[in-house]
């Protein structure tokens, strides 16, 4: 399966921060990747980003409202996101559910929705530092994917990112065999083949390795994709899948 390597901009970059997308563009132009790139900045900068990526770099949205439309002061519609060029969103990330209170159900609501409104949804998934060591990251996973996957998920709709708590913007990474114990679970738990992401402070020096592991469909970058350079690199490091 070819491999997706997402950036979560997240609450970072401004309108200057746009030439780290025109000079990702015009490198992946020169070579062309071997897997499928997808940058998602702050909602203000996705239809310029859009514009500029064109054909090889794709541009989605962070977070979604489960409605089309409506009374929802600050939110922004998977329908929206569409409208301006995207063509995924991230549900479900674990900033999202740690202060924004988001359960299991209402990002099956936002699954949902990016799905109507014609997106591939990326949905997060991820156990704490204190439920790993308490050895139940397998069963957080379970549940997690049973409550945030609504019925009709497949490989055109859908990716998931395992994103350990603990391991986003901290520097500190499962080691290869978790990863790989954990993809394999994962995969296990879903009833159709659909991609798996792995994310958790990938970067330049790590990306080859991990990305090479088995069952890992791609990454999900944080910090590491704020930079072209840095993310161009994990980008070279991913691997044509069967
Ligand atoms: C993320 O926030 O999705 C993420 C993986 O961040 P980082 O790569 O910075 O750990």
């Amino acid at each position: 399966m070819r491999q997706l390597i997402a950036g979560n901009w997240k609450m970072n970059g401004l309108a200057s921060s746009l030439s780290e997308v025109t000079a990702l563009a015009h490198a992946l132009e020169a070579r062309p990747p071997m897997c499928d790139v997808l940058i998602c900045p702050p909602a203000t900068l996705l239809s310029r980003a859009v514009q500029i990526g064109g054909t090889v770099v794709a541009c989605g949205g962070q977070d979604c409202h489960s409605e089309r439309s409506g009374p929802f002061t600050g939110d922004v519609s998977a329908q929206m996101l569409r409208d301006a060029g995207a063509v995924a969103v991230i549900v479900g990330h674990s900033e999202r559910r740690k202060l924004h209170g988001e359960t299991n159900s209402v990002v099956a609501s936002k699954a949902n929705a990016a799905w109507h409104a014609g997106l591939m949804a990326i949905i997060c998934i991820g156990e704490s530092l204190a439920e790993r060591q308490a050895g139940k990251a397998q069963a957080v996973c379970k549940a997690q994917l049973a409550g945030s996957v609504p019925p009709g998920a497949s490989i055109a709709n859908t990716a998931i990112a395992y994103e350990p708590i603990w391991a986003i913007g901290t520097g500190k990474t499962p080691t290869h065999a978790e990863i790989a114990d954990m993809h394999a679970h994962i995969r296990v738990c879903l009833d159709v083949k659909m991609r798996i992401l792995y994310g958790g402070s990938v970067n330049s020096s790590n990306a080859e390795a991990i990305l090479a592991l088995p069952e890992v469909d791609g990454a999900l970058v944080g910090g590491a994709s704020l930079k072209a350079s840095d993310f161009l690199s994990i980008i070279e490091s991913s691997r044509s899948g069967p």
